[in-house]
């Protein structure tokens, strides 16, 4: 599977276009809300698009990115599914890291292991660890996500159409490129 994913970055609120994400159903009357966690001093993911922000609980070194999102009644329910797991998911790798390798550093200490043996092993441990949710959304990736960065936010769409749409009302915010895509797997050629 892959995503249409458009970069980012202003300082109005974004534009949707009245299509579900999910289904290119037209006009769905109804929204879902999308709420997606941004580590922002771990990985330096600076969130200053206030806009995305607006009212979001912010705790610790976590901002959660919250945006309500065009999308039908038949849709919204997976849509939710998937952001419910996908926080899930970060929070029990982001432990089974820090567990696996505070685990291999007093394993290590314990059995003499060189001290760069165990930090290099603790760091893969770890790094396998945080891996895991990312692989499994780029597996399954959902109708609609984003991804916040360093100094804007990615916004990812399961539809092409409605990755252009979205690029086109949002052109102002959306300068460097256009829909980047991730070419879909094609048939071998016959
Ligand atoms: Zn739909």
């Amino acid at each position: 599977m892959s995503t249409f994913d458009v970069p980012f970055r202003g300082e109005v609120p974004p534009q949707f276009p009245d299509l579900c994400v999910g289904c290119e159903r037209e006009q769905p009357q109804h929204t879902a809300r999308i709420s997606v966690i941004g580590a922002r001093s771990t990985f330096g993911w600076a969130i200053d698009t206030t806009l995305l922000v607006a009212g979001q609980p912010v705790q610790g070194t976590n901002v959660t990115v919250e945006l309500q999102v065009p999308c039908c009644p038949q849709c919204a329910p997976a849509l939710a599914r998937h952001h419910t797991l996908k926080k899930i998911f970060l929070y029990v790798s982001g432990l089974g890291a820090a567990a696996v390798m505070v685990a291999l550093i007093a394993l290590g200490s314990s059995r003499g292991w060189p001290q760069g043996l165990t930090v290099t092993l603790a760091l893969l441990a770890c790094l396998a660890c945080l891996a895991l949710p990312v692989i499994w959304e780029m597996r399954r990736p959902p109708a609609f996500t984003l991804t916040p960065r360093s100094d804007d936010v990615v916004f990812e769409f399961r539809s092409e159409k409605c990755a252009a749409i979205f690029r086109a009302l949002n052109r102002a915010a959306t300068p460097k490129t256009g829909v980047e895509s991730i070419p879909r797997p094609t048939a071998p050629a016959r």
